[in-house]
């Protein structure tokens, strides 16, 4: 098996548990008597999407859309593509996208006017962590979780060149990695 660099707990399992069960009470506050398409930004949110879902109380939908941005490093190359699209019709419908973390802003900046364009009743914002010490373009986050420092984070869904994305808890990768 190959090393890995070493990786510190930044929330622990329990924290993002209570943190999830936050947002879900919020979100069933708010969506209750409609029935939204929840959007799943691949890969990085599955876990994030997987643990919310279950403690919605109203009838909804699920997508899930896969975009590129950073290839295998740390760095958002700024160049956005859609590599796999909504199988669902939007028009109308009561959007809710769930992120797992806002850095820069330019992929969420990029999904939200490629949704808008396509004319749903509502789009709303739901961010497992946001890094707001980087934001490049100003996003409107309607249910955060976490805010978080300026360091490369793994785990809970998050990766390092595909690695990590298995870790329960959310880590920063030290210095080095
Ligand atoms: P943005 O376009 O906002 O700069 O970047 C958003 C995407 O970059 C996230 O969906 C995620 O895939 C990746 N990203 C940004 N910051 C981190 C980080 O700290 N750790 C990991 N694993 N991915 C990140």
């Amino acid at each position: 098996m190959d090393s890995q660099p070493e990786s510190r707990i930044l929330f622990s399992r329990h924290e993002i548990e209570a943190t999830v069960d936050r947002l879900a009470a919020e979100l069933n506050r708010d969506y209750h008597g409609k029935r939204p398409i929840l959007i799943c930004v691949l890969k990085g949110s599955f876990m994030f999407m997987a643990d919310l879902v279950r403690r919605l109380d109203f009838p909804l939908e699920i997508e899930f859309v896969r975009l590129t941005s950073y290839g295998g490093g740390k760095e958002s190359s700024g160049r956005i593509k859609v590599v796999h699209s909504l199988q669902a019709p939007i028009k109308g419908r009561d959007l809710l996208v769930i992120e797992d973390i806002i850095d820069t802003g330019l992929t969420i900046s990029f999904l939200l006017g490629y949704l808008r364009r396509k004319k749903p009743s509502s789009l709303g914002l739901c961010a497992l962590t946001d890094k707001p010490s980087r934001r490049r373009v100003p996003v409107n986050i309607d249910y955060l979780g976490f805010t978080v420092p300026d360091r490369f984070l793994v785990g809970y869904g998050l990766d390092w060149g595909e690695r990590y994305r298995n870790l329960p808890d959310i880590c920063v990768l030290e210095e080095g990695g």
